[in-house]
């Protein structure tokens, strides 16, 4: 088997696999399949599916362990599963599974990762933490916290999207990149990988999620596979064959965060001067204008006025979008820094 702390902090790891084991003959199946595309450097599979209803299937449960078992014995791939209980991460860890995740829905509760970190304490396994189903940084950097807080070292992290935001373009759950974004900056040190299946709920977009996530410098994917996806037991609709996976992996372009050229060194550093001497214009005219929302504010205060006049704010959005559709900006760049702008104009004018 290859070793497991070189594959995790390999560049981009692929984590592959079915959404849950759903047999032992699937299990050993896709495992198979998946190695022999030579691209996948982590099995996964769930064993305990949290589900929404009841109805649905809610994995093979302590069975499946021993599947994943043997399935690493035939191919040498490490395998990973999503663990929610205390109960899990013993169950998991006495079958020798190699690595952990927590899923998104157990992120979104304290109690069930604080119950999960005590059982955790002592053990090196690495453990990937998802982002909750809400859109909560504070959440998801408090459960890696509580992984920290009882000696779990071995922590990375898992971009699956958020769930709620169905206007938010064709995803199950909207990436909302910079929700995601925050959390890398909050906590650089962890490796973040993401999860298209679960972002998309589709086969279609997978790459343009894969690839916005190698732009953004992420450090790897996980992605669900089934050996007949349409016939999965649980998000079928996203599973694509270990064939297919190889074909998408092909087709996504890591690139790198520094170049050795110094003509590209030099052009991006004469750039990226001209871009803070505009930050730094742009945000003395925010305070500027602030200033006068401050003149405006103690106007109103005197004669009893509304802070919001919405006649006059719809006239303000409607100018400043015709300025900026000219200035080839889109409408929804527009619309939110200007709502930031009024948001902060309006608290000051309390
Ligand atoms: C999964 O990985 O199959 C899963 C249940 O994911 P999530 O917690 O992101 O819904
Ligand atoms: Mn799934």
């Amino acid at each position: 088997m290859r070793n497991l702390k070189s594959i995790i902090e390999s560049p981009h790891p692929t984590i592959a696999g079915p959404c849950s084991a759903e047999s032992r003959e699937q299990v050993l199946t896709i495992a198979q399949r998946l190695a022999a595309t030579g691209r996948v450097d982590v099995l996964r599979a769930g064993v305990w599916k949290p589900r929404t209803s009841p109805n649905s299937f809610e994995g093979a449960g302590d069975a499946a362990l021993e599947w994943l078992r043997e399935a690493r014995e035939i191919t040498g791939l490490p395998v990973a599963t999503e663990v929610a209980t205390a109960q899990h991460v013993r169950k998991a860890t006495e079958a020798g599974v190699d690595m952990l995740w927590i899923g998104a829905r157990t992120a979104n509760n304290p109690f069930s990762v604080q119950e999960i970190a005590e059982a955790l304490e002592g053990s090196q396994i690495p453990v990937f933490v998802k982002n909750p189903t809400s859109a909560d940084v504070e959440l998801w950097i408090g459960a890696v916290e509580r992984l920290q807080r009882c000696g779990v070292e071995n922590i990375g992290l898992i971009h699956r999207g958020f769930a709620g935001y169905t206007s938010v373009g064709n995803y199950r759950n909207a990436p909302l990149w910079g929700v995601a974004l925050e959390m890398k900056r909050r906590m650089p040190h962890l490796r973040m990988i993401c999860d298209p299946s679960h972002i998309c709920g589709n086969r279609e977009g997978l790459l343009s999620v894969a690839q916005q996530a190698a732009d953004l410098d992420y450090g790897g994917v996980m992605i669900e596979c089934h050996p007949t996806p349409d016939c999965a037991l649980s998000d079928a609709e996203q599973q694509i064959t270990p064939e297919e996976l190889e074909r998408l992996l092909g087709q996504i372009v890591w690139k790198s965060t520094s170049s050795d050229s110094t003509l590209c060194k030099s052009e991006l550093e004469r750039l990226r001067g001209a871009i803070d001497r505009l930050d730094e214009e742009i945000f003395s005219l925010i305070a500027r204008r602030m200033d006068i929302s401050d003149q405006i504010g103690a106007i109103k205060r005197q004669n009893n006025l509304t802070i919001l006049q919405s006649n006059r704010w719809q006239e303000v959005v409607d100018r400043v979008t015709a300025h900026t559709q000219q200035l080839g900006l889109s409408k929804e760049c527009t619309t939110k820094i200007l709502n930031a702008i009024h948001l902060e104009s309006i608290e000051r004018q309390k």
